[in-house]
């Protein structure tokens, strides 16, 4: 089916599913009701989004197989659907390796075009990744019946394929990892990944948002959650601009690599965890000396 069809195909399916479901949410659930049958998943790997409606379930990120499996036992209890979309934020194996799960259970797969490009060059057997169906290059919009979806590409950030998801009616939207809620982020340089253009990109997605949007993180500090608000978009946004002042200020005093990068923390930023060297400051520094100098 091409994009069109597609579409039109989701819109004809959206007449007479004005009412909302009854969610069941069960205690000691890794799934989470934020508002509208939209919400959370958190098992291992980046957070799921989920929007389950009469009609149409629609998913960003799909972790593991082992976690895409339980998930989708999950989400049948809550009577969403036929038409089943999975997005990828963005080409990272914690975010995209349950995707051959999802197309088994019919799902259409949807990522900015960066995304199956960055998998297979990853990938250590290219013809075994399972890549989306259908890619865009700017925005891509998908009528899910009450709920106008809208994938949008803002330019590098944390790889080189990050797509906003935008549930447009609910006033919530999925950062993918261009949010790390204080937490050390992984920044993929070699995957296409900017300090500068993601300091940009947060600055964007907060002034398009308002005091009542909801954002999805990818990863979070326990102590902050997977959940937030603009502010926290922009909290992120100082992280990353400190990193970048901190390197250049160095650079440019004459300092050596070593003793730029080697530092644990900000006293500006105590929140910010590190859950291991891969997520760390000097690792963020290391990166941000790259960017400068390379
Ligand atoms: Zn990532």
């Amino acid at each position: 089916m091409n994009r069109s069809s597609f579409l039109k195909h989701l819109a004809l399916l959206s007449a007479g599913t004005a009412l909302l479901p009854r969610l069941k949410v069960f205690q000691n659930s890794p799934f989470t009701e934020i508002r509208n049958g939209i919400g959370t998943f958190s098992m291992r790997g980046g957070t799921i989004g989920w929007m389950a409606r009469p009609g149409f379930t629609v998913v960003v990120d799909s972790q593991y197989s082992d976690t895409a499996s339980d998930f989708l036992e999950g989400i049948s209890r809550f009577d969403s659907g036929p038409e089943t979309v999975l997005i990828n934020s963005h080409h990272h194996g914690d975010h995209t390796s349950g995707n051959g799960t999802f197309r088994e259970a019919g799902y259409r797969i949807f990522a900015h075009e960066q995304v199956p490009v960055l998998q297979r060059r990853g990938a250590d057997n290219p013809d075994e990744v399972v890549a989306a169906d259908e890619t865009y290059s700017e925005n891509l919009e998908l009528d899910a019946g009450n709920e106008t979806v809208l994938l949008k590409y803002y330019g590098n950030a944390h790889t080189g394929g990050d797509s906003v998801t935008w549930f447009e009616n609910s006033n919530i939207a999925h950062m993918g990892d261009l949010v790390f809620n204080r937490l050390y982020p992984f920044i993929d340089r070699d995957g296409g990944a900017s300090i500068e253009g993601w300091i940009n990109l947060l600055e964007r997605v907060s002034d398009e948002a308002d005091s009542d949007t909801i954002f999805i993180f990818g990863h979070g500090n326990p102590e902050f959650g997977i959940t937030g608000s603009s502010a926290d978009l922009l909290h992120m946004r100082d992280f990353l601009s400190k990193v970048l002042e901190h390197t250049q200020q160095g650079i440019s005093a004459g300092r050596s690599r070593e003793e730029i990068t080697q530092i644990e923390s900000f006293d500006e930023f105590p929140d910010y965890i590190s859950p291991s060297d891969f997520l760390s400051l000097p690792r963020n520094l290391n990166v941000a000396y790259r960017e400068l100098t390379e």
